[in-house]
């Protein structure tokens, strides 16, 4: 599922009866919501990582598993063996709930996508990807990828169900089962679910307008959430049953995820089409990196910034430097320590390039006070640099319905 940032191009997945996803286009490195997320690996090379809170969604389903399916199907059996058969049952769960977020990562990367990350937290998983897909038809592919994995999945665990019986027969029935209710799920025609993803690529397909589509899914979307949460909200009140409050819970959150979409679709889609270079301050003031940090506070007493890009002998960008880091260097050593010895250096600081999408780099920048400006860097010459300032200029002037051009000079 997914919750829109402006500029996010492509987020995929809930899973587990209608995940949210986080915002894109984040490095860990910046971690100020994802801190509490540890990585899983990277398989295929795809960055994977997990929120703390899935190992309550794993403790849940243990727990279901264990004191309620296996315990009532199969009476009489050890706690031991429901408990170890639930644990690891909610494990192989979250395993093919990761091939479902996995399906669509690797569909884009053979598209030609750049994906930044598969994440799994408390309601399922989400997909990040860094770039919009450039046509319906990838749009489509990406966005079908994770349902038919859980489809196969759902199938081949129920295939094996009937071969084994006992404790196994019934976790792998389970875990056919649910499988197939989330392919089901994640095909309801509404953003950000997957099928409301689909919905959005027929739509664009059928008319050739991106926007259109943009918002007849994000529309499709807020009317499903707001009936599966009334859905939610009748059954709770009927039965008094858990699940219906978290129904209820994943309608209202998907309907505001879609209300969101709508309200940032069009300051998205200007954002999309703006690139570095036309937004970055050219020919910034430079800190020389031979300098001595005694030697550059001098000249930068006098100039009206706080963070300068950091350029060798020879004219080449190597990091950025602010005066808060040149105070922490002790007052003694502030005669003898080189500047470039001190600044921060790329990823520490951010690299990237005239021609790079600011929604690429949007989340990056303005992350950490004293690091936070971009170099744009071409040929290996710095040719300007890009500050929260500018960032927040453009972002302002989009949500204005006016597109940032480089100021004149
Ligand atoms: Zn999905």
């Amino acid at each position: 599922m997914l919750r829109p940032d402006v500029g996010g191009a492509g987020v995929f997945g809930p899973s587990l009866w209608g995940g949210a996803a986080l915002a894109r286009a984040r490095p860990r490195e910046d971690g100020r919501k994802m801190n509490a997320t540890f990585p899983l690996g990277r398989p295929a090379g795809i960055r994977v990582g997990a929120h703390w809170s899935v190992l309550l969604t794993m403790a849940l389903l243990a727990w279901f598993l264990a004191r309620s399916l296996l315990a009532e199907a199969l009476p009489g059996r050890s706690p031991l063996v429901y408990w170890a058969t639930g644990t690891v049952g909610a494990v192989v769960f979250l395993a093919s709930l990761l091939v479902h977020e996995l399906s669509h990562a690797l569909v884009a990367r053979h598209r030609g996508l750049a994906v930044d990350r598969v994440t799994l937290w408390l309601f399922g998983g989400s997909t990040e990807l860094t770039d919009d897909a450039p046509t319906p038809r990838t749009a489509f592919a990406v966005a079908i990828a994770g349902p038919a994995a859980s489809l196969l999945a759902g199938a081949g665990f129920l295939g094996t169900s009937l071969l084994l019986s006992g404790v196994a027969g019934v976790t792998l029935a389970w875990l056919g089962w649910t499988n197939l209710v989330l392919a089901a799920f994640n095909l309801l025609p509404g953003a950000p679910l997957d099928g409301g993803r689909v919905l959005q690529a027929l739509v664009w397909w059928r008319t050739g307008d991106k926007r259109r589509a943009q918002v007849a899914a994000a529309r499709s979307g807020r009317a499903l959430g707001l009936a599966l949460a009334a859905l939610g909200l009748a059954w709770l009140l009927w039965s008094g049953s858990f699940a219906g409050l978290w129904l209820a819970g994943v309608g209202w959150f998907m309907s505001l995820s879609a209300r969101a979409e709508l309200a940032v679709g069009p300051a998205r889609e200007l954002l999309g089409r703006i690139r570095l270079g036309e937004i970055m301050t050219p020919d910034p003031v430079t800190a020389p990196g031979w300098f001595t940090v005694q030697g550059f506070v001098d000249q930068a007493a006098s100039a009206p910034f706080r963070t300068y890009p950091v350029v060798t002998f020879d004219g080449r960008p190597v990091g950025v430097v602010s005066l808060g880091m040149l105070a922490r260097v002790p007052e003694q050593e502030r005669a003898t320590t080189r500047v470039e010895n001190v600044c921060a250096r790329p990823p520490a600081c951010l690299e990237a390039r005239p021609e790079t999408p600011l929604t690429a780099v949007l989340g990056r920048i303005g992350a950490r006070p004293g690091q936070d400006l971009a170099l744009v860097v071409s040929d290996g010459a710095l040719v300007g640099v890009v500050g929260p300032g500018d960032v927040a200029r453009t972002l302002e002037l989009a949500v204005l319905g006016a597109e940032a051009r480089r100021p004149a000079r």
